[in-house]
């Protein structure tokens, strides 16, 4: 009898279990009307039910309600096949957060399901090492500069070394890095006559691979009357691990960025990396429980504001240097439908002198970036990437504009595959060429 009732409890579904399970309320708030399928990219490229917003939802409700185990392999596959790209949340009529729900779940594999060994390795060494502490991202970063200016990039490219050795994508994703990270507590750009301070989230893969777009951000900042710095003891915003259900080290790093940005004093937070805004943003849901920063969360939160967010509040200063081309936006996921920015970025290229921009097709379906989504899913996120490459190429734009380091990195490596020589631009480095750039003179001081 009781050897049966073993059995029968080994066979019983995993449930949720213990801290960070989806809230049961924002599960039951789908209906199932499917209106947001055909948003979903990974609907669109499967067609399959069980890979769309709906079906996955399904999936959460019936491990809560103990008719299927999380531990289940299509639940997990659900789970991580998902770009957690938020289109599904801004078209829902019912307004369910799906963001939350997907991280929770994640949370969720987290906990319950054993890892092999040598995942929990890589896990350690990969991810958390660089993200832990950006200082040790962006050491690798200046190496990986000497590694660009010395040559040897391109002699392992020519000698196919590159190819040999799988890196030739991940390779192809790097920008020149020409510029060294900015200096916290030290980088600082006066207006001309002050209108109010903001200080810049420096990030973690912007700082390292693309600073140029950070100081770009800082003279854009006070070129429209901000006096600007960059707060000393910030680190990375911790996305990358709430995306992957490792909620705890995402509050640690989360902790760290409050505190820094409570030191700088008053003024704006600002964002120039969408996927580091949208984090910054949820500070707030995800300290909520924590009695010592639930509240300096959510004061934390309320300063946080897209560059583009922060300079459309009013008519831009008038851009001084004509640029006289075609470009394109492509709208990160975390910009669109995470913190709901679209119409902003437009309204600032359209201030830019001889600018046209050019609407490309499904510029807010994502380009299958998505963190660390096209290192883990490479034949998905190039799917994605090869179709956002030929919308972009559709338009016969000069340039592709878009506000993320991780679209930029994919945009550029889905163009450079599909033939197209079309370089991708950060909208803030448009902006500065657009006031002269870093030889710009009278407007702001820009401390290097
Ligand atoms: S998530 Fe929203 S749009 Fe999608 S099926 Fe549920 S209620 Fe409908
Ligand atoms: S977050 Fe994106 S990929 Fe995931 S279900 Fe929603 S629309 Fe689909």
């Amino acid at each position: 009898m009781a050897t049966i009732n073993l059995v029968e409890e080994l066979q019983k579904p995993v449930p949720f279990s213990g801290p960070d399970m989806p809230d049961d309320e924002l599960l039951r708030a789908c209906v199932h009307c499917g209106m947001c399928l055909p948003s979903c990219p990974t609907y669109r490229e499967t067609g399959d039910e069980a890979s769309s917003p709906r079906g996955r939802l399904w999936m959460m409700s019936a491990v809560a309600d103990g008719k299927l185990s999380l531990l289940d392999p299509d639940f997990d596959e659900q789970m991580y096949q998902c770009l957690n790209c938020r289109a599904c949340e801004a078209v829902c009529p019912s307004g369910v957060q799906y963001g939350p729900l997907v991280e929770a779940s994640r949370a969720q594999l987290e906990q319950h399901r054993p890892r092999p060994w040598w995942q929990q390795l890589l896990r350690q060494s990969v991810m958390s090492w660089p993200f832990d502490d950006v200082r040790r991202m962006r050491t690798g970063a200046r190496g990986l500069r000497l590694y660009q200016q010395s040559g040897l990039s391109r002699l392992l490219q020519r000698t196919g070394v590159l190819k040999l050795m799988r890196l030739e994508n991940l390779e192809r994703m790097l920008p020149p890095i020409e510029e060294s990270p900015l200096a916290p507590g030290k980088d600082t750009w006066v207006p001309k006559a002050k209108l109010a301070n903001a200080h810049v989230f420096n990030g973690c893969v912007m700082s390292s691979v693309f600073p140029d777009v950070n100081r770009a951000t800082g003279r854009v900042l006070a070129h429209n009357g901000y006096a600007t710095d960059v707060p000393v003891g910030q680190g990375c915003c911790g996305a990358i691990y709430s995306h992957t259900g490792m909620l705890d080290d995402a509050r640690v790093l989360a902790r760290k960025n409050i505190e820094a940005f409570e030191r700088a004093g008053d003024g704006a937070i600002v964002v120039n990396a969408a996927g580091c805004g949208s984090a910054l943003k949820e500070y707030d849901h995800l300290l909520k429980d924590d009695p010592r920063y639930a509240d300096r969360a959510k004061a934390f939160t309320a300063r946080v504001l897209d560059v583009n967010e922060l300079l459309d509040q009013q008519p831009l200063i008038p851009p001084t240097h004509a640029i006289n081309a075609r470009v394109t936006l492509q709208e990160p996921c975390h910009l669109v439908h995470a913190q709901r920015i679209s119409a902003q970025p437009r309204s600032l290229l359209r201030q830019v002198p001889g600018l046209e921009l050019v609407e490309m097709q499904e510029s807010s379906l994502c380009c299958g970036s998505a963190g660390i989504y096209n290192i883990t899913r490479p034949k998905m996120a190039d799917a994605l990437g090869d179709r956002k490459a030929r919308n972009a190429m559709a338009t016969g734009a000069e340039a592709v504009v878009t506000s993320n380091p991780g679209c930029q990195m994919q945009l550029r490596t889905s163009l450079i595959r599909n033939g197209s020589e079309q370089p991708v631009e950060h909208i803030v480095s448009i902006l500065d060429e657009a006031y002269g750039g870093r030889t710009a003179t009278g407007w702001a001081i820009d401390h290097q």
